[in-house]
């Protein structure tokens, strides 16, 4: 846990998040921004900053993000494709330093990305 950081206070549940989805190793909820009809933010509970520090033990965490994306997409109601972003760095438009994974998708057009 990283004191500073929202999506750590988020897993935690010290702030209130519209979750979607929950296992051992993440935690999925609603972007309080929507760019897109459906727009989830997918978390690990381990804070780390983004890809640039993920190690060899994060293949099966960053596997696992991958996998989910479809499934969690799908029961959202985006039938009809996704996108699955990271975001890295100042440049890569990274807001929150806590590594996350968007699924983004619904009926387009959308307001941005
Ligand atoms: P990024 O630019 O990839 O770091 O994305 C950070 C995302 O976190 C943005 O899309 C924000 O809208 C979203 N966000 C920030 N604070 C919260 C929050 N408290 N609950 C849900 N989403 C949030
Ligand atoms: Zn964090």
């Amino acid at each position: 846990m990283s004191s500073n950081c929202i999506f750590c206070k988020i897993v935690s549940g010290e702030i209130p998040s519209g979750k979607v989805y929950e296992d051992e190793d993440l935690v999925v909820f609603h972007d309080i921004h929507p760019a897109a009809p459906v727009h989830l933010l997918m978390v690990p509970r381990e804070h780390f900053e983004n890809l640039d520090v993920a190690e060899a033990r994060h293949e099966r965490l960053l596997g696992k993000m991958q996998l989910l994306a479809p499934r969690l997409a799908r029961e959202q109601g985006a039938t009809n494709g996704y996108r699955v972003v990271t975001n890295n760095g100042p440049d890569g438009g990274q807001e929150v330093y806590h590594l996350h994974v968007h699924v983004l998708g619904g009926p387009r057009p959308w307001k941005r990305l």
